[in-house]
């Protein structure tokens, strides 16, 4: 894996996790359930946890959340799913907080957005509250500010002193400033409560690509808080995807970010996991930490008029992931396994060779047979109609002979 010289942050654990010091770059989520839904909500935080979320989120927004997070807690320890919940609380978090306490305990995390805690002269006495709560609990918080809504009262009192100074800045570099403000000053408040500084994780999420990555540049630098990344509002599909991958690429090269969340709105059905898969393949491609074999494959063209080549590349990329939880743990180091899938001899052999285990399918007119590479060298050449099962087996194989403890 690439050597990127990460930040230094404080280590900061929840529950069963340690994000930030020396801690792999962590991955999280969050459900879309309504919370208060136990069934639901266990069903995806199971599915979640199981796609690879090493912390999940829940919105706890009102009494019947805040009621259910306990059962919701235990109905996963009962089916041996012991990932970290975080509650994330806007508006009345002090008070459910205070009402639930047995949701405060079951709760590894809480997030406080301080733009969304009140307002006035409630909002120290409510922040206040929710941090003493954390510490009665030895819950650890993230400070987690959001462009949209960013605290207003601060925004004007910067934007006044600026309007004042004999050197005004720029309007956006003044709302960047008031991004990282928002955070610094919480945790400085924080503290003053009595939070340790090791129980206290910061974000700044933006949903353009540039801002995010200004607004953690200037953030970074001044703090040694664990930093949660996350592009906000990132969108549907290709884009949500793209941009994600683009600002987040950016800060983790230059070795900022703990725990990274990928914020894709779902199409409708599809599975909440796919934000998990997408945040594993940042890290696994820019080289920070191995999740999941990964599979090579040439992207097709005039020499591969079928499709069994497109097939065989996707069968095998889900079939590795589906494997992954039971491999985990029998097949220790499996995932750094490389596989190449490739549609024709013009680079297949080529990049057959540089992987664990490749094939090199038959293109349009070339013979029916399929040369199988092993560690660069040519170990069988398939030939039939099951050249995919066949293969798969080889995969199958290479695994136990590779990975097994007694191998
Ligand atoms: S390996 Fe063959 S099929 Fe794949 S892109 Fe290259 S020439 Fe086309």
């Amino acid at each position: 894996m690439n050597q990127i010289q990460r930040r230094h942050s404080l280590p900061v654990r929840i529950g069963n996790i340690v994000v930030g010091g020396d801690a792999p770059v962590r991955v999280q989520s969050m459900t879309n359930t309504d919370t208060a839904d136990i069934d639901s909500t266990v069903t995806q935080v199971a599915e979640l946890a199981r796609a690879g979320s090493e912390l999940v989120r829940l919105t706890v927004n009102n009494e019947s959340a805040a009621a259910a997070v306990p059962t919701i807690r235990d109905a996963l320890a009962a089916k041996g799913v012991e990932v970290p919940l975080i509650g994330d609380f806007h508006f009345n978090g002090h008070r459910l907080l205070s009402d639930y306490p047995a949701c405060a305990e079951a709760l590894a995390k809480y997030r406080i957005n301080p733009g969304n805690v009140g307002r006035g002269e409630k909002k120290d006495s409510q922040f206040a509250t929710m941090v003493e709560i954390a510490c009665r609990y030895d819950r650890p918080v993230r400070i987690g500010v959001n462009w949209g809504s960013l605290d207003p009262e601060l925004v004007a009192r910067m934007m006044d002193e600026n309007a004042k100074s004999a050197a005004p800045k720029p309007a956006e570099e003044m709302m960047i400033e008031a991004m990282v403000e928002s955070a610094l000053g919480s945790a400085r408040r924080a503290e003053e409560l009595g939070l340790a500084r090791d129980h206290i994780i910061l974000s700044c999420k933006m949903s353009g690509v540039q801002d995010l990555i200004r607004v953690y540049r200037a953030l970074a630098p001044r703090s040694d808080h664990a930093l949660h990344l996350g592009l906000t509002e990132a969108g549907m599909g290709s884009k949500g995807i793209v941009a994600s991958t683009a600002a987040l690429s950016v800060l983790l090269q230059e070795g900022i970010g703990d725990t990274i969340r990928v914020s894709l709105t779902p199409e409708p059905g599809e599975s909440r996991s796919r934000e998990i898969i997408v945040a594993q393949e940042i890290l696994q491609t820019m080289g920070l930490r191995p999740f999941v074999p990964m599979v090579a494959a040439c992207p097709g063209c005039g020499r591969t008029t079928s499709t069994v080549f497109q097939e065989l590349a996707r069968d095998i990329q889900a079939y590795l992931r589906e494997q992954m939880p039971s491999w985990r743990e029998r097949y220790p180091g499996v995932e750094q396994m490389q596989v190449a899938v490739m549609g024709c001899v013009v680079n297949g052999p080529g990049e057959s060779k540089h992987a664990n285990i490749g094939i090199s399918l038959p293109g349009t007119g070339e013979q029916p047979s399929a040369p199988v590479f092993i560690d660069g060298e040519k170990a069988t050449t398939l030939k039939g109609a099951d050249i995919a099962a066949q293969f798969k087996h080889m995969v199958d194989d290479y695994v136990i002979g590779h990975y097994g403890r007694n191998a």
